[in-house]
């Protein structure tokens, strides 16, 4: 009798076994990694009411986590590396990026994504609308508006979304207040696709809800 096929078989079997084992460990691990959130915080004071309102318009244009932090101290200046280091490194381990939100009036900085760092600042007094600009809406309201869209597309660029040509994107540029208003909350779609190919790299995508099962 020959033995060697069936030997040759058991060692395939005990490889294709070892194979499907290192694949389920694997996934295990996966599951087990707290997933990477993108966190907005207010540096110095701040109305909360904004900042949910922000995590809400971010939490449907990418498929990430977002979360809430506590207020930091106000900034000394948003432009200065060292400030932009330490926030970064004052960063939880399963934050991925820091969205800060700070309001400075007089201040020239206006807003800026640090890639290299995780970290964007936005100076929400920049963007205060007038009257003239604001018309027969509420310059609060108005106000949100721009705030919502400027971390629209600080977190597209703290994920390496550029510039787009598609003027309605939240990602184009602007030549006016009103081209500014007139622009979508949102990412056009093709930018939306760079977003989450990033987030898919940087593990933080957000896993789907479950469909409904069958019956
Ligand atoms: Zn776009």
């Amino acid at each position: 009798m020959n033995i060697t096929p069936t030997l040759s078989f058991i060692l395939l079997l005990v490889s294709q076994m070892s194979l499907f084992l290192n694949d389920s460990l694997a996934q295990t691990v996966t599951a087990k990694e707290p997933a990477k959130k993108i966190q907005i915080a207010w540096a110095g004071d701040g109305d909360t009411n904004i900042l949910s309102k922000v995590v809400k318009l971010l939490s449907t244009s990418f498929q990430c986590e977002f979360s809430i932090g506590g207020r930091m101290a106000p900034l000394k200046d948003p432009s200065s590396i060292d400030e932009i280091s330490r926030l970064s490194n004052e960063r939880s381990p399963d934050t991925l990026f820091l969205l800060v939100l700070t309001d400075m009036p007089g201040s020239s900085f206006v807003e800026k994504a640090y890639k290299g760092y995780g970290v964007a600042v936005i100076n929400i007094a920049a963007s205060k609308p007038t009257k003239a600009s604001a018309g027969s809406r509420s310059l609060e309201a108005l106000h949100t508006e721009r705030i919502q869209r400027e971390s629209v597309r600080m977190v597209a660029q703290l994920l390496g979304v550029g510039i787009c040509v598609f003027p309605r994107c939240a990602m184009s540029v602007a030549r006016s207040e009103a081209e500014l208003d007139e622009k979508s909350l949102n990412l056009c779609p093709p930018c939306a696709v760079k977003a989450e190919e990033a987030l898919k790299q940087l593990g933080a995508l957000r896993t789907p809800p479950k469909p409904p099962s069958l019956k």
